[in-house]
């Protein structure tokens, strides 16, 4: 259903020698509109091109290391940063960096569907949407995660204490274990609920806001039950998303 793209509007060569790049053949099939190939471009315009390309690479990263190490406060300034996921799914097309596609499609998946469908409007009046390939991506990719969010609950609070647990709260971890598998479920009262985005942790968000209080050990063990399991689903991202895996 969901095929990788063989053949993207880009530019053949960034680092070509004249103004006028050459076009790929258009690869019509049944099931994917015809694509217009940008013919000509000044270089000065490609040159543009790579350089925001090589910038949104250090703010969309392919590894999960490099995306856990970025905070909040480094993602792109704006009232409304989230939106701009959209254009970075578009500047990878165009710029020929599929690298980034994996964490841009993933970034969309934080905007509500109803707006990522709508796109937003850029400063020159057009509205920027993603195209219908990238679209369905990111709503097949949606479901994915908001299904593979609930499986990583259920590893991360399972109701193995950890071996070095000291019983030093009032009540003891496997208990907490078993209450913080069981709340998200019920009740929709705290701010973390089974979803595609990562913007709140099980363990950071949820667990200091139920007021959740697990020895030092079984701390450390469900933050790292969680960082394992976003480490898997990070490396199945491409998969998700339906793209080619090229490292
Ligand atoms: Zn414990
Ligand atoms: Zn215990």
């Amino acid at each position: 259903m969901l095929q990788a793209k063989t053949c993207r509007p880009a530019v053949t060569s960034l680092e070509g020698r004249g103004d006028v790049t050459r076009s790929l053949p258009a690869a019509a099939s049944a099931d994917e509109p015809p694509v217009v190939y940008i013919t000509e471009r000044p270089k000065f315009l490609e040159q543009l091109v790579r350089q925001v390309a090589d910038y949104l690479t250090s703010q969309y990263p392919t590894t999960y290391e490099a995306y856990a190490a970025i905070t909040v406060e480094d993602h792109i300034p704006g009232s409304d940063p989230s939106i701009h996921h959209i254009a970075v799914v578009n500047l990878a097309t165009l710029s020929d960096t599929p690298s980034l596609l994996p964490s841009a499609l993933f970034a969309c998946c934080s905007i509500p569907p109803n707006r990522l469908v709508q796109g937003f409007e850029r400063e020159d009046g057009v509205q920027e949407q993603l195209s219908l390939d990238d679209l369905t991506r990111v709503l097949v990719g949606r479901a994915d995660l908001t299904k593979l969010d609930a499986e990583a609950a259920v590893a991360i609070f399972r109701p193995w204490p950890s071996p070095c647990c000291r019983e030093i709260q009032s009540k003891n971890c496997l208990e907490l274990l078993q209450t913080a598998l069981v709340k998200p479920f019920g009740s929709r009262n705290g701010p973390k609920s089974f979803g595609p985005s990562w913007e709140l942790s099980w363990v950071t968000d949820y667990v200091i806001d139920m007021n959740i209080l697990f020895c030092p050990a079984c701390e450390k063990l469900i933050a790292r039950r969680e960082d394992d399991k976003r480490r898997d689903i990070w490396k199945r991202l491409p998969s998700i998303f339906g793209l080619e895996v090229d490292t």
